[in-house]
């Protein structure tokens, strides 16, 4: 009978459940039941396979027995980070009642008190883009929400970093969404259901809540502001992603919105245009492997704050493309770099200084610790320390002028915050004990009450033993007795006696406890003042974050003050370490690097003790496309990444590796990879090659600067060839940008006789007794051969196998240079073979057969196989 019972009703708990698993919608529901958040069904099963915990189950549910499995609500954190790294979004679910107050209501109700059940309420979604808690976010990374909406043809972005509050608005057309995610790098995406732009991994929302009015109404109620004109001016599209947004901000808080500082308005020509494959390739903020080793940003990243580092993330994710505004950024830098000194001791100062913009976020979102407000004491009044520094010394550049008034001020606030708050406040604000002294009498008084109290408690010990003769009495305190008196059980009986003043309460294997009246009331009064001390502490403690969130937007101003400096004075350490120099910004297409450098090749060299050779890349309106050749191995892919990177640098407004540089604004910026060295990408290689490379071909502009590595690689030769081949020229003749192109394709040095803007190069190397030298040295001129046995040779290949090669190749080259080789049809001069002539008369092939001998591996047959060689080749 039971059976069909639970078959049919679910019990009172489930039936709660269902129904709050329902409301969570696609997330993970955590279950308080007392110290513990349970997971039932599938959700048990996901979070025990991620976390690695006890599946186990509970009850029965139409007939089947419930997986389970749950953590600790102390530890709950270290497992929702887990959760959220894997993917999952969580929604918490937290008892609002006490059981008293269960029983209660089930009385009022008529209910029976003996199943009534705690009500509980999803107070919160934990969501990847949603975090504030500081050991959820990762402290030198923004995490980004980002809402996607759609007004006409034209995507509106919203993207915001709630842990800081900043928001920014822009929009860009469908086919350029990608270029605008890529910079982004969203922990979470929001869009209507249906949508159909990308990313692939989306939250869908109703389409409803993507109303422009509405993100309008709210934008202008968070900021109490009748218009929204004051902040910039913004389109429909944008405003619709705004409202997306928002609600769903409202919906994961369930009501309370976090920290939204005004919109910016990102200009779509705002910043210099990167698409996926261009970050990707040149390893901005992470390496290929995902990693943030080995990127640039981590070769180059000086910032000792964490705000900082976010802010320097940006720069680079989004290079500048206004002059004035790049030259502000390197004057700073300059005037920090010349000045040794001074830049090590405000280093010193900022590397102390906590992170305001995220406390101010926490707080703001309600999620705020007494701690926090410390860190906003203390930050602000660091924040001074530095304005009075640097305001102190001469010749402030603009940018640095500009931001000193966000560095000062706050003096009431930081007084405040100073007399209200303990020096080091804690995280836990539940417990109290985070209010100074004297801040507030009434609440000193409690807290000597209370103090007092124990005083008298730790007498009244003294003097029961005294009066008892028991030396082994004491008063102890624990959860659930509260204050008692305890003796040995063998001292028991005195105070068992009715007239002993004593009143047992507990009896335990070796000893007796009592209570007396005198202890229970000044238990009590310890209680009660204690009980008003936390209410008063708490309410202190709304108080006080009240005032912080009344200057949000000021302190966030301050935050973002003291990042920017610390921005710059990492870059100028940097440059210092590095011997980096200024780059000089032009406006014409020109782009002139002297002994440049890759800072993330350089530095991996220096492991070792190598040496980088640096080297000049000298692009001008009438010599803009290098065509790069030499051996594998040679260095050309660093060339080309350097010089992409160190423009990058310049136009995120920081000093280069290099010489000198002088740059010729960049709009966009195109790196690509061919595609043999993508294979683990899945889809067709040579396919994703030739997107990517039909995006160049139909985006860059005449300011654009291309670098192209042995595009066309992944094909046949002849199809390889051919494609190369066309791109050049459509990057030579229809585009007309600055490019580097690094091929092995020998065949495509004749595009010199046809395109006159372009120039051949290669990277030197040197064959000295049979081996290879890379001299990684950019030269003029084609490349005069491929080097690729010796570099198989230099690869370990086994010798045997390198002269078989080497057979072959004698063969077809023979072949070749009868018949006009491989680009032979494209002109009435086949130029590889011509030199491929050159080089077989220069050569002396008995001498070079005896070179490459190694006698000691030949057995006898072999020796005279060789000797008959020679005589053939005589
Ligand atoms: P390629 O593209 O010609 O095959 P790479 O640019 O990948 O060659 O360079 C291969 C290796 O040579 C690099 O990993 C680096 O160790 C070294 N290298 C490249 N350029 C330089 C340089 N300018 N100075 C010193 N070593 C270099």
């Amino acid at each position: 009978a039971t059976a069909t019972a639970s078959k049919s009703k679910p019990t009172p708990m489930m039936e709660q459940y269902l129904a709050l698993k329902q409301e969570a919608g696609g997330c993970l529901l955590f279950y308080r039941m007392g110290d513990f958040f349970e997971l039932f069904f599938e959700d048990a099963r996901e979070a025990a396979n991620i976390l690695d915990i006890a599946l186990t189950s509970r009850g029965e549910h139409g007939g089947e027995s419930i997986p389970m499995c749950g953590v600790p609500v102390h530890s709950a954190e270290g497992y929702l980070a887990r959760l959220i790294k894997a993917g999952c979004r969580v929604a918490i679910a937290e008892q609002v009642e006490t059981p008293e107050e269960a029983k209660e209501r089930a009385r009022r109700e008529g209910r029976p008190v003996s199943k009534a059940l705690v009500k509980r309420d999803i107070v919160r979604f934990v969501t990847a883009g949603t975090l504030t808690e500081e050991t959820l976010l990762e402290p030198r990374r923004a995490n980004l929400l980002v809402a996607l909406a759609e007004v006409r043809g034209t995507i509106g972005i919203a993207s915001c970093d709630i842990s800081t509050g900043e928001m920014v608005l822009e929009e860009c057309a469908a086919d350029m969404l990608g270029a605008v995610t890529a910079r982004l790098g969203a922990s979470e995406v929001v869009a209507c259901e249906g949508w159909e732009h990308g990313p692939d991994d989306i939250i869908e929302r109703d389409r409803r809540t993507f109303s422009s009015d509405d993100g309008e109404a709210r934008l202008k109620s968070i900021h109490g502001v009748a218009t929204l004109d004051g902040f910039g001016s913004f389109s429909r599209a944008m405003l619709a992603a705004a409202g997306g947004l928002i609600d769903y901000l409202d919906h994961v808080g369930r009501g309370t919105l976090p920290l939204l500082l005004p919109p910016q308005k990102r200009e779509s020509g705002q910043s210099m245009l990167m698409d996926e494959a261009t970050r990707s390739s040149l390893e901005i903020l992470a390496a290929q492997n995902g990693a943030r080793q080995g990127s640039l940003i981590a070769a180059i990243d000086r910032c000792v704050t964490g705000a900082g580092a976010r802010l320097l993330a940006d720069d680079l994710g989004s290079p500048l493309l206004d002059r004035d505004a790049i030259e502000a950024r390197l004057s700073l830098v300059g005037w920090l770099h010349k000045d040794p000194l001074n830049r090590a001791a405000l280093r010193e100062k900022l590397r102390a200084i906590p992170d305001l913009g995220r406390a101010l976020g926490r707080l703001v979102a309600g999620r705020g610790s007494p701690r926090d407000l410390g860190q906003i004491r203390d930050g602000l009044a660091d924040a001074r320390s530095v304005r009075d520094m640097l305001g102190a010394l001469p010749d402030q550049p603009r940018l640095l002028q500009d931001m000193i008034p966000a560095l000062g001020g706050h003096s009431a606030l930081i007084d405040l915050l100073g007399r209200a708050l303990v020096p080091s406040p804690p995280t836990e604000r539940s417990s109290g004990g985070f209010i100074a002294e004297s801040y507030d009498i009434a609440l000193d008084e409690l807290r000597a009450i209370s103090g007092n109290a124990r005083k008298a408690i730790a007498a009244m010990e003294a003097r029961y033993r005294d009066e008892t003769g028991i030396s082994a009495l004491k008063i102890k305190h624990n959860g659930v007795l509260g204050y008692f008196i305890e003796v040995p059980a063998k001292h028991a009986d005195a105070l068992m006696a009715p007239d002993s003043g004593f009143t047992h309460r507990q009896t335990m294997a070796g000893a007796v406890r009592f209570n007396s009246i005198a202890l229970h009331e000044e238990a009590t009064r310890i209680a009660e003042a204690g009980g008003r001390a936390l209410a008063a502490e708490e309410s202190h403690f709304e108080d006080l974050v009240g005032a912080v969130c009344g200057v949000a937007r000021e302190i966030a101003a301050t935050a973002a003050a003291l990042a920017r400096i610390d921005v710059s004075a990492g870059q100028a350490e940097r440059a210092a370490e590095g011997g980096w120099c200024r780059p000089e910004i032009e406006e014409d297409a020109r782009l002139d690097i002297r002994g440049g450098r890759h800072p993330v090749v350089e530095a991996a060299l220096a492991r070792t003790d190598e040496r980088f050779v640096a080297n000049d890349c000298t692009l001008a309106p009438d010599n803009r496309l290098w065509l790069i050749g030499g051996p594998n191995m040679g260095g050309k892919s660093t060339f080309l990444r350097q010089n992409a990177l160190i423009v990058l640098l310049a136009q995120a407004g920081g000093f280069v590796p290099a010489e000198s540089a002088s740059i010729g604004l960049v709009d966009r910026l195109f790196s690509r990879v061919g595609a043999s060295d993508n294979l683990a990408r899945g889809r067709s290689t040579f396919m994703v090659e030739m997107v990517e490379t039909a995006a160049i071909l139909s985006q860059a502009s005449e300011r654009s600067f291309v670098i192209l590595d042995e595009v066309g690689r992944g094909t046949s030769t002849y199809d390889g060839l051919a494609l190369a081949w066309a791109v050049v020229e459509a990057v030579h003749s229809h585009i007309g940008c600055r490019c580097l192109f690094a091929t092995h394709y020998h065949e495509l040095a004749r595009l010199a006789e046809t395109c006159d803007s372009l120039s051949l190069h290669h990277v030197r190397a040197r064959e000295w007794k049979g081996d290879l030298v890379l001299l990684h040295e950019l030269a003029e001129g084609p490349a005069d051969r491929s080097y690729g046995l010796a570099v198989a040779r230099l690869a370990g290949v086994p010798t045997g196998v390198v002269k078989r090669a080497k057979q072959v190749l004698d063969k077809l080259e023979k072949g070749r240079a009868e018949t006009g080789g491989l680009a032979a049809g494209l002109g009435e001069l086949p130029l590889f073979a011509a030199m491929a002539e050159v080089e077989e008369e220069a050569a002396d092939p008995v001498a070079e057969k005896l070179a490459e001998l190694d006698a000691d591996s030949l057995s006898p047959r072999e020796a005279l196989d060789f000797v008959y060689e020679l005589k053939r080749l005589a």
